[in-house]
């Protein structure tokens, strides 16, 4: 095995996979099993309320049955970010030493939403919050008040680069872009962006592969994880489906892994998005194996893929 490149999946129990999410799996796959790499199965159960034990117990089967393998991870707890909290809770505590953190107790809805990855088109500056610029005395009077705020991460006021190995260069100001961000909801969970960035970080992680949707995370994972003295991976974002008004949703039953199980082989399923990504010219079934000796990001497309939900 190639120890130099780790890649993995971290899929988030929320729903049932489908067709988009396998994409991302199968080409998180190939990206690493190509390079003869490691790769690492991370569950990203962060959300208590959003996280069932039914759809963590489908994920590993959905990937095993699809022929997807992994050699560390899930179900050991070390790999499940909910099992995780105490190495967050150290890396808060430093951010909160070098003075980058600062409590804000602006509107519920959006400190809930930050423990979820950012879903496409979602509003993430939030232009009005003032949290950081409050005066003593205001700070004091919301300190009294004995609502619990949640806490934003001081965004850097500077170009980050990324080279992302399929979409190229990213530039990104992350205070002018996106704003500080969300990196513990008022409840304590904490936020997406802190958790994908330390794990990458401590795991080892040196390829990340995932729907393009994340792209606009980058700079800020990359940046996160730099400060935190760490090396980043190199991202490379894989192309969305969509039903041709938005990227396809867990809700959409007729693509979840569990009714294309029932209606297809996963060959048959593997070659139908071997053919939708670009990696096969015509529909035959193959399996993810087969698939290594062609794997190259030059073929995966670029744009978005649409695909009647019927399909
Ligand atoms: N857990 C996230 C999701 O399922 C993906 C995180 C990532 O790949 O960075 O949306």
């Amino acid at each position: 095995m190639n120890t130099n490149v780790v890649g993995r999946f971290a899929p988030s129990p929320s729903g049932y996979m489908h067709m988009g999410n396998l994409l991302a799996m199968l080409l998180a796959w190939l990206d690493c099993r190509s390079q003869g790499g490691k790769l690492i199965f991370r569950m990203e159960d962060l959300d208590p309320a959003r996280s069932k034990q039914v759809y963590i117990d489908a994920l590993g089967e959905d990937l095993r049955w699809l022929g997807l393998d992994w050699d560390e991870g899930w179900p050991d707890p070390v790999y499940a970010q909910s099992k995780r909290t105490e190495i967050y809770e150290e890396i808060f505590r430093e951010l909160q030493r070098r003075d980058l953190v600062y409590p804000c107790w602006c509107s519920r809805a959006e400190r809930l939403a930050a423990a979820s990855a950012p879903h496409p088109g979602e509003k993430e500056h939030d232009s009005g919050c003032r949290c950081a610029h409050l005066r003593a005395s205001e700070r004091l009077a919301l300190e009294v008040s004995g609502r619990k705020p949640a806490w934003k991460l001081r965004c850097p006021d500077r170009e980050i680069t990324v080279l992302d190995g399929h979409y190229g260069l990213v530039v990104q100001n992350p205070a002018r872009d996106v704003g500080d961000f969300i990196i513990r909801r008022a409840d304590g969970v904490f936020a997406y962006q802190l958790a994908v960035s330390v794990d990458d970080m401590q795991m080892g992680v040196t390829r990340v592969v995932r729907g393009r949707d994340l792209l606009n995370s980058t700079p800020r994972q990359k940046w996160l994880i730099e400060m935190l003295g760490g090396t980043a991976p190199t991202y490379c974002h894989a192309p969305l489906l969509t039903d041709g008004s938005g990227k396809l949703s867990k809700r959409l039953g007729s693509l979840s892994t569990q009714v294309l199980r029932r209606e297809m082989t996963a060959e048959a399923l593997v070659g139908r998005l071997a053919l939708l990504c670009g990696l096969a010219e015509s529909e035959v079934p193959i399996s993810p194996q087969e698939l290594i000796p062609g794997f190259s990001w030059e073929k995966i497309k670029k744009e978005d893929i649409v695909i009647a939900p019927d399909v």
